[in-house]
């Protein structure tokens, strides 16, 4: 053997030696596999791999060692392709370990070739990616219940523009209940809220497949109403049932409904079938994972829009009432006459203004001052409030001037009302500050809809011209018509 024979078989040894060494030192698994893909040779790698050791592997098709219940058919069929058609393939594979387990591998099969070209091997690698699948699955639960929560915030968002959009009360339970239902379709829901004497609380709406709840509910039975924050049933082993609940065992949010921070209402949201015995039952705990977040920000835009329906409410009813006598004031007036007459005249019924107006009332103020003159027109508010009947409203549209809208109501009811008011107003006992003062008295005069008609105007204009009929003819006196010669008011 010359010296040159000498080097290359050195270097040939050498490579050998070093390539041995990468395999044997790879963290990848390597198996080498004959042309028919029985394997004939595995590294250490792939015994820590798989748990399959060289007398568990050698000799037979190493894919079927490791292919299990969850294995993609679709990438056994790439390979077994690929061991056919020599092809080169590379995929990622889901493969079982010898003790059961799987691992994410990302799998390259190449085809060997010898120098004439023969094809003497497979040589397959496998890579354990199975931490980065891990991290990418966790990534697309995550996008994917993102997407959810965004979906949801949406349609809260939506939702809680139409709550903030209700005008009244009864237009805002009609958001929630469309709104809950849509938000949390699998529930059935109630809203309740405290009476006026916050003695119980009372059904306002509900809303879902089968609603059935109490009409009324006592505080002291409701968890969430005792203890003053949200309340939910049906996951914990020991609980217990709020006494208003008639739906034994399903899981249930109780939602206190809170408005300037007093508790005015609560939510109460079943959840049926997903008892331990019912057939959603499997779907229980992601009820609670993924509907009590919903609930609680549903209960707190509710709080808000009730508050906020609330507040337009006073305001509104602050815009139409008269500070001093708390009677409806000129604004109302316009706006509701204008209404009841376009109704009275749709309907042809009857309808009358009765124009009020205080006797000699400069002189009194002039003589026992303005405070005292307050007190008469705040006693003339109580009277017209005490003696109206139920289709009269009463109206204070000046200084000293009232009205009484009067629907439904014919010259002889109309007659009837102001002479009652008269009656009462001359009868009173006024005193300010201890001191008694003088009885007053008053002049009214009547309009009516179908004689004097047909615009508002119109009426007002009849009724404020039998009404200086009444002053004419000697004040503290009713008149139903001025007399055709009367032009004094015009
Ligand atoms: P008549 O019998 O013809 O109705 O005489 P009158 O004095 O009542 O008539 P007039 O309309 O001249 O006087 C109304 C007075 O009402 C004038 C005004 O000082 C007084 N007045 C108007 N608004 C108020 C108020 O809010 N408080 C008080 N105290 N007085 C008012
Ligand atoms: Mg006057
Ligand atoms: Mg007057």
């Amino acid at each position: 053997m010359c010296a040159k024979d000498l080097s290359s078989n050195e270097a040939r040894d050498r490579e050998r030696f070093y390539s041995d060494l990468v395999l044997h030192h790879s963290s990848d698994a390597v198996v080498i596999c004959d042309p028919d893909g029985v394997a004939l040779w595995i590294n250490p790698a792939f015994t820590v791999q798989t748990g399959y050791g060289p007398t568990d592997v050698i000799g037979t098709d190493p894919l079927a060692l490791l292919r299990g219940p969850e294995t993609d058919r679709d990438a056994v069929e790439q390979i077994t392709l690929g061991f056919q058609q020599r092809r080169e393939i590379r995929l990622d594979i889901r493969n079982h370990t010898r003790a059961g387990t799987t691992f994410w591998a990302d799998l390259k099969l190449s085809p060997v070739y010898d120098t004439t070209g023969k094809h003497t091997h497979f040589i397959a690698t496998m890579r354990d990616i199975t931490e980065r699948k891990i991290l990418e699955d966790q990534n697309e639960e995550m996008r994917h219940s993102e997407a959810l929560r965004q979906a949801e915030r949406g349609l809260l968002a939506l939702t809680s523009e139409w709550l903030y959009s209700a005008k009244s009360f009864d237009e805002l339970l009609m958001v929630i209940k469309r709104a809950m239902h849509t938000l949390i379709p699998e529930a059935d829901g109630a809203l309740y809220v405290y009476d006026a004497s916050r003695s119980m609380l009372e059904l306002a709406t509900a809303w879902g497949s089968m609603p059935d709840f109490e009409a009324q509910i006592m505080p002291d039975d409701c968890w969430a109403l005792r203890r003053g924050r949200a309340y939910s049933y049906g996951q914990k082993p020991i609980q217990f049932a709020c006494d208003h609940v008639n739906k034994a065992g399903a899981p249930y949010f109780c939602l206190p409904i809170i408005a300037h921070g007093e508790t005015i209402g609560l939510m109460h949201i079943v959840f049926e079938g997903y008892e331990e015995t019912g057939p959603m039952r499997h779907l229980r705990d992601e009820i609670f994972r993924n509907r009590w977040d919903v609930s609680l920000i549903c209960a707190e835009q509710i709080s808000l829009a009730v508050a906020n329906v609330r507040l337009r409410q006073e305001l509104q009813e602050k815009s139409w009432r008269d500070p001093l006598t708390g009677l409806w004031n000129r604004r109302w007036f316009m706006e509701q006459a204008q209404r009841d007459i376009t109704m009275a005249t749709r309907q042809n019924k009857e309808l009358a203004l009765i124009s009020v107006d205080v006797d000699h009332f400069k002189q009194f103020n002039d003589r026992f001052g303005h405070d005292a003159g307050d007190e008469v027109l705040m006693e003339v508010g109580r009277i017209m409030l005490r003696v109206s009947e139920a289709n009269v409203q009463a109206c204070r549209i000046g200084g000293e001037e009232f009205v009484f809208l009067c629907v439904d109501c014919d010259e002889t009811a109309a007659l009837a009302q102001a002479e009652a008011l008269r009656t009462e107003i001359s009868k009173a006992q006024l005193q300010v500050r201890g001191q008694s003062l003088p009885s007053i008295t008053i002049s009214a005069g009547l309009g009516l809809l179908q004689r004097d008609g047909p615009n508002l105007q119109d009426v007002m204009h009849a009724a404020d011209k039998a009404l200086y009929h009444a002053k004419e003819t000697g004040r503290d006196r009713v008149v139903s018509q001025a007399p055709k010669t009367d032009h004094a008011a015009s």
